[in-house]
């Protein structure tokens, strides 16, 4: 048994063979960001810039929000921090954003494609998040949620570069990203993968439904092998695929995870210590064995159990 993980000291993320995961977390405010720094995260891997502006009528101006963001950048100085533009719509709707009613809107007009609809909101957004990272000293990348192909991976490069973003990725949620991911990642210069959204098309589960909670398992092989894909392509691009859904909070998945190829995890604030305790027992070669069982199991549960049995050799 080991000691208690919360007790133990604060070290950069690590696999026992010293194979370094960076462990960031995922922030939505000012007093996640302190949360983040006391328990020791080395950057933020999610930045919820949308949960800024869930009670707003109007759209935030670009001052309002260069503030906003330079409040929370000043608190990672020489840190990694990875902002999300507006992902409005469906479980996050912003009344600025999403105005027609949608019978499914899970499926309709939230992330990347609300924001293409609405471009001088963007642009404001990404103008902003310049000026605060031209105020502060954390290394600033932006990424956009939901993209589903490299027309909008395309389009949303283009743009943050146009407006002065050096670092920028796409968010894997969308399963067809997955299936593109090489054609992806010759563009963007990073992916992070939403495994609560990535979960929830894959298995066609509405994430808010009881009834169907069953099937919204990240461990389930179908998600497990989109991420595989993604990290090989990762690996062949010689790019980043972090991972910023729940999935990283859960220590046993985040090994898995490491060993299908994501290079950082990132979570809430609590979880970073079970996590780094978790991997420091792990070496890479584990992790990938862990990862092969895992992707063979024809089951979330009998996923679980084989990567947790021990290694046939
Ligand atoms: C996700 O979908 O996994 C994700 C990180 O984004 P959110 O939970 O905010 O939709
Ligand atoms: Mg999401």
């Amino acid at each position: 048994a080991r000691q208690s993980a919360a007790s133990a000291p604060i070290t950069p993320g690590a696999l026992a063979d010293g194979h370094r995961v960076p462990l960031m977390a995922n922030v939505g405010s000012p007093k996640d960001a302190a949360k983040a720094v006391e328990l020791g995260a080395e950057g933020v891997g999610l930045f919820r810039t949308e949960f800024l502006f869930l009670d707003s009528d109007t759209a935030p101006t670009v001052e309002q929000q260069t503030a906003s963001y330079t409040e929370l950048l000043a608190a990672f100085p020489g840190k990694r921090v990875v902002a999300r533009v507006l992902d409005a719509g469906a479980d996050k709707p912003l009344s600025f954003l999403n105005d027609a009613h949608e019978e499914n809107p899970a499926l309709g007009l939230r992330g990347i494609r609300a924001l293409r609809a609405s471009e001088h909101i963007l642009r404001d957004q990404l103008t902003a998040l310049a000026n605060a990272q031209a105020a502060t000293d954390a290394q600033l990348s932006v990424m956009a949620p939901m993209i589903a192909d490299v027309d909008e991976t395309e389009y949303f490069v283009a743009l943050g570069r146009e407006l002065g973003l050096e670092v920028v990725g796409a968010m894997a949620e969308v399963p067809s990203i997955a299936v593109l991911a090489d054609q992806v990642l010759e563009v963007a210069d990073f992916v992070s993968i939403g495994t609560n959204d990535l979960t929830q098309y894959t298995l066609a589960a509405d994430r808010q439904l009881g009834s169907v909670a069953a099937l919204q398992d990240p461990w389930h092989p179908a998600v497990l092998r989109l991420i595989k894909m993604l990290g090989d392509a990762g690996g062949r691009a010689g790019k980043g695929v972090g991972v910023c859904g729940e999935a990283a909070a859960d220590p046993a998945l985040a090994v898995v995870l490491v060993g299908l190829g994501a290079t950082s995890l990132s979570m809430s604030a609590s979880a970073l210590a079970d996590v780094r305790a978790e991997l420091l027992t792990v070496t890479l070669d584990e992790a990938r064995e862990r990862a092969e069982r895992a992707l063979g199991a024809r089951s979330a549960t009998e996923a679980r159990q084989l990567a947790a049995g021990s290694s046939a050799d």
